[in-house]
């Protein structure tokens, strides 16, 4: 018998409640006794029945004074009513279809109700209530996070006679010392309270240990993935002169530009590795810093690696750089999933012997065959869209390499410091200079013809437009709607400029070919799924008009909108959308009401609450079960010194009282990411 068994060794789970479990995440024994209740219901505290809140939830406790037998509504609806009073105010409770239930309760004995109270202030009633003897202890009952077809009931079933059958094999992750000084409870204690609390200290008691166990557990994971870059650095910059690149420069750096540069050159030059986050909104420059700081390695001997997040990205930064370095006598390469062996073998040959200075790339860069002669610097654009895991494989490619992360995404500072550990930040405040504020209108579909013809009118003044639409479904269908939008484009006024759809199914040999036809402006119209949602630079496009706009988060309509704005005209933003929602009225209006990257971030944040935006999955980070990057911040922070003294006393966590500790910093990766810890 061990935790990790199936959930079919349980009684009444055969091969399709299985695959019911499966979708909640949940294969084995061990996964259902750590699938925590996602809410309470709490009868602990009744209220009076005077006093409840009518149309919400709560517990009564109360004496059954009267019960009425059947009542046939129709065929397959009957109801049954029993009459409770708390010897103060009276209530109807109604039951519907159950017979048993009905049975099971005693005139002139006591019993807890939970539900919501309808009806008027005298005549009180209660549907369907959750109905629990007076005597039961438990009367704080688990709400799991359900799938059809598996019921609250089942799965409190299940985990009952897990907890039973295999408690015992429960053994604890914490060492008994560190439990003690923290004055955490047991493992066995904690589980079994999550699921079936015996009082609110108990639940208490039991959370606190699951968030800390599971926020410590995090720590050493950052902190092991981290090691590498902490230790000192042979690569140190020391001969840098940027005025040869300065001098290509078609336009002056921004204060926010020179600054973030000079900041990261200071670093390089000291003996241990730079970790800095470069963040600035859309359109801020922040490739330029990453070519300036590219240039200096070159200068001093070490090769770059730039790692963005999609492949039209990869190719528009290694145009970017090849046309700011090459002319200096850097040479650039591109690395790609989409090369040919050929191509492919050519080029990792050049970068191992060092030929190429710079090689820019997606995550194929991160694949085993990939060596560098001397990586001193690695640079990850939008990182968001990297897990960790990945950052630190392109890292350990080279011999403590300096780190530089770009970001349009404000993120919290403790956020930060999670992810990366101690890291320094550089802001880029302002755009460059010259730049007009987008406009931004949200207008219901029936003014679409009228913004076509505005749309029109900017591409007979010569400039460029991206269409975006969000299409629902994916693969095949996604090229049938995304043609079938074409044709209804060209059957506007619009039809007499060139114009393409750009989606995921194209190959990336095509999405190349139409993204530097976009470029070069032989195509005017770019119909676009969001492939184009980070970080692509098309200067003279200057109308974005998104179809569905209510099916974006607000802070990918930034991004989106900062595909325009990028050159000397005025540029447009236009969100179409018909859905008539709080949520998304509210998005709308703070789109058009500012273009503040920090502020949209903040209101994304209220919109859609912690959880949401703190994705971990979005910054590459495993999901929580219990902890809250929010609410738990004092106890990240314990977490954090504590794991800091575990790794200062057994680095890599192989001391036996810490062998619970590391099997389950391998299972936490293990979960989101594939290269896990090694
Ligand atoms: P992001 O910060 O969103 O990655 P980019 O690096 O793509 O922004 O830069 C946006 C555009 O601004 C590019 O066309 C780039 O050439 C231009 N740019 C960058 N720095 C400056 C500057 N200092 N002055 C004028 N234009 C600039
Ligand atoms: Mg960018």
């Amino acid at each position: 018998m061990k935790l990790s068994d199936s959930v079919e060794a349980l009684r009444g789970v055969g091969g399709r409640r299985a695959a019911l479990y499966r979708k909640l995440g949940i294969s084995s024994i061990y996964d259902l006794l750590t699938f925590y209740p996602r809410d309470y219901l709490d009868l602990s505290n009744p209220v009076p029945i005077r006093e409840a809140e009518l149309g919400e939830p709560c517990a009564i406790r109360a004496r059954v004074y009267r019960k009425q037998g059947e009542q046939r509504i129709r065929k397959g609806l009957s109801l049954f009513r029993v009459y409770v009073t708390d010897e103060e105010t009276n209530l109807t409770i109604t039951i519907f279809n159950s017979q048993f239930q009905f049975d099971s309760l005693e005139e002139g004995e006591e019993y807890y109700f939970y539900g919501k109270i309808t009806g008027t202030l005298l005549r009180r009633e209660m549907n369907s209530p959750l109905i629990i003897p007076a005597e039961e202890q438990a009367l704080i009952r688990p709400v799991y996070s359900l799938t059809e077809g598996l019921s609250n009931k089942l799965v409190q079933g299940n985990v009952k006679e897990a907890l039973e059958v295999w408690g015992d094999r429960l053994s604890d992750p914490i060492p008994f010392d560190l439990r003690q000084r923290e004055k955490l409870c047991q493992l066995r204690y904690a589980i079994e309270n999550i699921h079936f609390p015996e009082n609110k200290e108990a639940l208490r008691l039991a959370r606190e240990r699951l968030i800390f166990e599971e926020l410590l557990v995090l720590q050493l994971g950052m902190f092991l993935l981290r090691r590498k870059n902490r230790r000192e650095t042979g690569i140190r910059l020391q001969d840098t002169d940027l005025s040869a690149f300065l001098e290509l420069l078609p336009f002056e750096l921004t204060v926010g530009q020179s600054a973030a540069i000079a900041d990261s050159l200071a670093d390089m030059a000291r003996p241990v590795p730079m970790n800095r986050l470069v963040q600035g909104d859309v359109g801020s420059g922040k490739t330029m810093v990453a070519a300036a700081l590219c240039y200096a390695c070159h200068q001093n001997g070490y090769q770059a690696a730039v790692m963005a997040p999609t492949q039209i990205l990869a190719d528009q930064h290694f145009a970017t750089f090849s046309r700011r370095l090459e002319p200096l006598g850097v040479k650039c390469g591109l690395l790609t999933g989409s090369q040919t062996a050929k191509q492919r073998k050519a080029l990792l040959e050049e970068v191992r012997e060092g030929r190429i200075s710079v090689v820019i790339g997606t995550h194929a860069l991160v694949q085993e065959d990939v060596a560098f002669a001397s990586l001193g610097l690695v640079v990850t654009d939008e990182q968001h869209r990297f897990g960790v895991a990945q950052r630190a494989a392109l890292a350990s490619k080279g011999q403590d390499p300096h780190l530089l992360v770009m970001s349009a995404t404000p993120i919290p500072r403790t956020l930060a410091l999670m992810i990366y550990g101690d890291l320094d930040v550089s802001v880029i405040r302002e755009l460059p200079k010259g730049r007009k504020p987008i406009q931004t209108k949200a207008i219901p579909s029936e003014k679409r013809p009228r913004a076509l013809g505005f749309l029109k009118k900017q591409l007979e003044e010569g400039r460029q437009a991206y269409i975006v639409c969000p299409l629902i479904e994916e693969g095949e269908n996604e090229l049938v709607s995304a043609s079938a939008y074409l044709e209804q484009l060209q059957r506007t006024p619009l039809a007499e400029y060139p114009m393409a759809v750009l989606h995921g199914r194209l190959k990336p040999k095509e999405k190349d070919r139409l993204m530097s036809a976009f470029q070069s402006g032989e195509i005017r119209i770019l119909i676009a799924t969001t492939v184009v949602e980070v970080g692509v630079d098309v200067p003279n496009a200057n109308v974005m008009l998104i179809e569905n706009a209510e099916r974006f988060g607000l802070s990918q309509l930034h991004q989106l909108r900062g595909r325009v704005g990028r050159g000397s005209w005025q540029s447009y933003c236009i969100l179409i959308s018909d859905h008539e929602g709080e949520e998304n009225r509210k998005r709308l209006e703070v789109m058009t009401e500012t273009s503040d990257g920090f502020r949209i971030a903040e209101e994304d944040l209220k919109l859609r609450g912690p959880g949401d935006f703190f994705g971990f999955r979005q910054h590459g980070l495993p999901a929580l079960k219990v902890a809250n990057l929010v609410e738990d911040l004092a106890v990240l922070r314990r977490a954090q010194q504590i794991a800091e003294e575990l790794l200062a006393g057994d680095e890599g966590l192989s001391q036996p009282e810490h062998r619970g500790l590391r099997v389950m910093v391998r299972r936490l990766f293990a979960r989101n990411e594939q290269t896990a810890l090694n």
